[in-house]
């Protein structure tokens, strides 16, 4: 018997066009015989208004790799959503939404609901790991090294003349330039700056505000960026460790979506012991913010001092075929439809534990 995929993509994220290229890669890969299991993928995508769009939609935006252009009500919204008679029809979800509304807890949640099994991280895992404040503090009661940093309200950006200068008098005495400005809930660099004076950090910090009411700010540091796949619920395995490599100031949005601005070099050169402090560390940040499924977990490696710190975890890491998560785990072994076909069984497994 055929087991039926609900593959869900796009979303109402500025990460909208990577989840495209994401989903190609994974209904390619369920389509391949070769497989045990043999799939039936259903395409259900949410265009980037939020509306949500069945097979015959959904199967144009994934040919022709262009987002629907919807002008007002373009489609149904979740309440009426006539995409929602198929859940009788799908045995398993694959949510391939990267970034807020997808990642973040808000499908694996109406997914919840609907007691339906789906790919990957849970509503704890999926919101710990999207906003980088609440991250950072399950990261720190585990014990997992990481950058100094500062929560800070958009509204004490935003409010009268007197609170920003005093905020930016603390961000200078606890963290110093250069500093992170971040968006707390987003990903692919979106809204984030890197500062190295007083005049750069409001304008960064009135940027960012503009993103999220929750900012992050951080200490720079002067490192490495390896990346480390985990793969797995309660016991999750680690993948080898990769570098990512640019020439930029850091790896920003344009970096990391323009080809040939940053190389992945799989395994990293590092020392066999820096190699398995990382395989260690991330499990650990998995299991920190109770991730489930997949995780791409990044690091800073300082190699003047040995140190390594955790930067983030990203509970739907970009899934194309030349992506850091798939490309990990096919050097550790695991070809890209055995990835996939793991993913599911584990998403079933799952569903089958009593709460
Ligand atoms: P995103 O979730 O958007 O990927 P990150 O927190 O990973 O956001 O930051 C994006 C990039 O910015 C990192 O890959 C790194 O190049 C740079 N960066 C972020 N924080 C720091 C920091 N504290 N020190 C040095 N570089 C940083
Ligand atoms: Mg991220
Ligand atoms: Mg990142």
């Amino acid at each position: 018997v055929k087991q039926r995929i609900g593959l869900l993509f796009g979303g109402c994220s500025g990460e909208h066009e990577v989840s495209i290229a994401s989903a190609r890669a994974i209904a390619e890969a369920l389509a391949k015989d070769g497989n045990d299991n043999a799939y039936e993928v259903r395409l259900v995508y949410i265009a980037k208004d939020g509306s949500w769009h069945g097979p015959e939609t959904a199967e144009q935006v994934l040919q022709t790799a262009e987002p629907l252009v919807t002008r007002g009500n373009g489609g149904a919204t979740l309440a009426r959503l006539p995409v929602l008679e198929q859940v009788n029809q799908i045995d398993v979800w694959f949510p391939i939404l990267h970034g807020p509304n997808g990642e973040d807890g808000t499908v694996q949640g109406v997914l919840t609901l609907m007691q339906q099994p789906f790919v990957g991280s849970g509503v704890l895992g999926s919101a710990l790991g999207m906003d980088k404040i609440a991250m950072k503090m399950a990261f720190a009661q585990a014990g997992l090294p990481q950058v100094d940093y500062m929560a800070v309200n958009r509204s004490q950006v935003w409010s009268n003349a007197c609170v920003l200068p005093k905020l930016c008098d603390r961000i200078e005495a606890q963290l110093g330039y250069p500093c992170f400005v971040k968006p707390a809930n987003l990903g692919s660099s979106v809204g984030i700056s890197k500062v190295r004076s007083r005049d750069q950090l409001e304008t960064a910090l009135d940027n960012a505000a503009s993103y999220d009411r929750r900012l992050i700010v951080e200490a720079a540091v002067t490192a490495r960026e390896v990346e480390c796949a985990v793969l797995g619920n309660d016991m999750p395995q680690a993948s080898v460790v990769g570098e990512i490599s640019f020439d930029s100031d850091f790896y920003d949005y344009d970096t990391k979506y323009t080809a040939g601005q940053a190389a992945l070099q799989i395994p990293a050169p590092l020392p066999e012991t820096i190699s398995r402090q990382i395989q260690a560390y991330a499990v650990q940040a998995v299991q920190a913010v109770d991730a489930a499924g997949l995780a791409r977990v990044d690091f800073f490696y300082v190699e003047t001092t040995g140190q390594v710190l955790i930067n983030e975890i990203n509970t739907l890491p970009g899934f194309t075929a030349t992506s850091m998560y798939p490309r990990l785990w096919q050097a550790s072994g695991l070809s890209f439809p055995a990835l996939v076909d793991r993913l599911i069984q584990l998403a079933l497994a799952r569903a089958r534990e009593t709460p």
